[in-house]
């Protein structure tokens, strides 16, 4: 065969491969994109497991009518601009690849209006290329992203679908994950028009720890310590399960950079060998943490989906958490009781 240019239509299924694994890798791009337009309120309808509809309805910035097909076109993003701002981005997208990707494997609906627009308008995708012009729809100050028949025209990868219980079971699991990353936006699923979880926004800990409990379990909450510390521009706070809350797996464990929920073998290390001398081989501890820090300093470019980082200076991380956490857990001392976080 002779070289050629893929048609752009292929291009964004291949890269759906690599973004959109299943039902819930939609719905984490969908949230993400939520939060980075400054929602306050995010809803969540799945029908089928996801298999069937995805909708997310938010009440953030908007886009602008003559912006809707940009959005969904490949490599448009109004994210970043520059290699600067790539370098210290801190909005959760910048790659302007998920929607188009998810497009291109769906029949969606993108229904948007703008801040500062008199009403709203939808345009129309059918998993094609073009998307034909955007419609006058009613829709509040917001954005709502309707995804019907996941890879409907990808036989290959709907056959890889689970049954609806499981892919609804990995929707959970993604919006209780991204919940506990912002305790400041409030969050409802409802599944097959069935309500699974509503969680208000809260403003302070005892709010957080609501949350919290509603998400992990109140026995986590209630054998938990609550820390903040920051040095040299680190700050690390949240809650971390005392050494008598152990697990039998690591079920239990969310840690965020910058607010993105990340599994990094650089943190596990530092957290478990925090944990070391005060928990029994084979167990597993409990936390909920959060770190900050320049934005500079960390790279969320590594990978499509971004739940892995590079860290500049990963030593220095490495240390700063080991250091905190095992100091937290040496001061409990044996018999504490510790019923409220500290
Ligand atoms: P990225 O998030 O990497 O920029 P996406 O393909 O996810 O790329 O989204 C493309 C663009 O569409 C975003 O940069 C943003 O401007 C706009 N957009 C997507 N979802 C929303 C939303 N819920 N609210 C406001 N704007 C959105
Ligand atoms: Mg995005």
């Amino acid at each position: 065969m002779p070289i050629r240019q893929l048609p752009s239509h292929l291009i964004n299924q291949i890269a759906a491969g690599e973004v959109v694994e299943r039902p819930a890798s939609v719905v984490k791009e969908l949230l993400e994109n939520a939060l980075d337009a400054g929602s306050t309120r995010i809803e969540i309808d799945i029908e089928q497991g996801g298999s069937k509809r995805i909708r997310i309805r938010d009440n953030g910035s908007g886009i602008p009518c003559e912006e809707l097909a940009l959005a969904l076109s490949r490599h448009a993003t109004s994210k970043i601009a520059s290699l600067d701002d790539l370098e210290q981005v801190r909005s959760l997208g910048f790659r302007g690849e998920a929607l188009p990707s998810i497009a291109s494997v769906s029949r969606l609906v993108l229904s948007s209006r703008h801040q500062t627009a008199e009403n709203g308008w939808s345009l129309f995708g059918d998993g094609q290329d073009a998307f034909g012009s955007p419609e006058p729809s009613a829709h509040a100050i917001g954005t709502s992203v309707d995804v019907a028949d996941l890879f409907f025209n990808t036989p290959a990868r709907r056959k890889f679908l689970k049954t609806e219980k499981t892919e609804f079971g990995h929707i959970e699991d993604t919006v209780r994950r991204i919940a506990l990353s912002r305790f400041d936006v409030s969050f409802e699923l409802n599944h097959n028009q069935k309500n699974t979880l509503r969680l208000r926004a809260a403003d302070d800990r005892s709010g957080a720890e609501r949350r919290i409990a509603e998400i992990c379990g109140s026995a986590f909450v209630e054998q938990s310590l609550y820390l903040d510390y920051e040095a040299a521009g680190l700050r690390l706070w949240g809650w971390v399960g005392l050494p008598t809350f152990s697990r039998s797996q690591a079920d239990l464990q969310y840690f965020y950079v910058n607010s993105r929920h990340v599994r990094d073998r650089l943190i596990s290390h530092a957290v478990k060998q925090a944990y070391q001398d005060v928990m029994y081989h084979g167990r597993h501890p409990a936390f909920v943490l959060f770190l900050e820090l320049n934005p500079q300093l960390v790279d969320a470019n590594a990978h499509p989906t971004k739940q892995e980082v590079r860290f500049r200076e990963g030593r220095l991380v490495h240390d700063f958490l080991f250091r905190t956490l095992h100091q937290a857990l040496a001061d409990i001392r044996p018999g504490d009781e510790v019923d409220a976080p500290v």
